[in-house]
């Protein structure tokens, strides 16, 4: 479609869940989250990063989330599943060379397994933890939207590598970013007229969780959470990035979104 870097953001609907789901020790109240993914058009092949909900989300969330609905409940449409959205932009699904993950929570798993010549790439302590998850996180991992035959995974080692330029030229930086899960990360991506652009995906769900004024709802360590909101404040001042906060329902719409882009 064309030769130019370029980021584009999309969202798979919202999810509803109450405000103490995203705030710690916030109120009961219902609140509503976007669902956010992104895509990079780049001349060493395209690069989706997580894809949101699976899209049978759209036609039954019970069925493919189980009892984990009844704490987020997803609304999309199939049209805003990651594999459709990007045809309808005009961007052919044999293109995308490799799915990132920033972690492997329910909300970030739409695109495994849906492009025909992808490599999926995630933290090996996120893979890992994936499967092994403990009581109270076990929910939030959806097996069979990353168990699946046939996928080829390349894994990332981030307590060695703590910021790894994916294609060496710049372009998308990932930065380990543990807590919110233990092997999320986070992505420094900056272009040509954009400048450099800090998607923190869920390692800052809001700009209240970036500021530190408040503790996520779900984290697998407090500690580690808040060192990483200050390993990316760092990172951010250092190349005077624009942020992009996880799942905020008043700053996401201030963003450029999909068919509009960022070069
Ligand atoms: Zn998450």
């Amino acid at each position: 479609m064309t030769d130019e870097i370029r980021l584009y953001m999309f969202q798979t609907g919202v999810l509803k869940c109450k405000e103490n789901n995203i705030k710690m020790n916030a109120s009961n109240d219902p609140y509503e989250i976007p669902v956010p993914w992104y895509l990079i058009i780049h001349p060493k092949g395209n690069i989706i990063i997580d894809g949101g909900n699976a899209v049978e989300c759209a036609t039954d969330p019970v069925g493919h989330w189980g009892g984990i609905t009844q704490v987020y409940w997803p609304v999309m449409t199939e049209e805003e599943g990651c594999y459709n959205a990007i045809k309808k932009l005009g961007v052919d699904p044999a293109s995308i060379k490799y799915v990132i993950q920033s972690h492997l929570h329910l909300d970030h798993t739409g695109a495994i397994g849906r492009f025909p010549n992808a490599t999926h790439v995630v933290q090996r302590v996120e893979y890992e933890y994936a499967f092994t998850a403990d009581w109270f996180a076990a929910g939030g991992y959806i097996k069979k939207d990353f168990n699946k035959p046939n996928l080829k995974w390349q894994f990332l080692d981030g307590q060695k590598t703590d910021i790894y330029d994916f294609y060496g030229d710049g372009t998308l930086k990932i930065i380990f970013t543990p807590g919110h899960s233990p092997g999320h990360s986070s992505f420094l991506v900056t272009l040509p007229n954009s400048g450099s652009i800090l998607l923190a995906i869920d390692a800052a769900y809001t700009t209240e969780h970036w500021d530190d004024k408040v503790l996520p709802g779900f984290l697998a360590s407090a500690v580690d959470s808040v060192r990483s909101v200050a390993k990316m404040r760092f990172i951010a001042d250092q190349n005077d990035a624009m942020v992009v906060t996880g799942h905020d329902p008043v700053k996401w719409g201030t963003f450029k979104h999909a068919p509009e882009f960022y070069n």
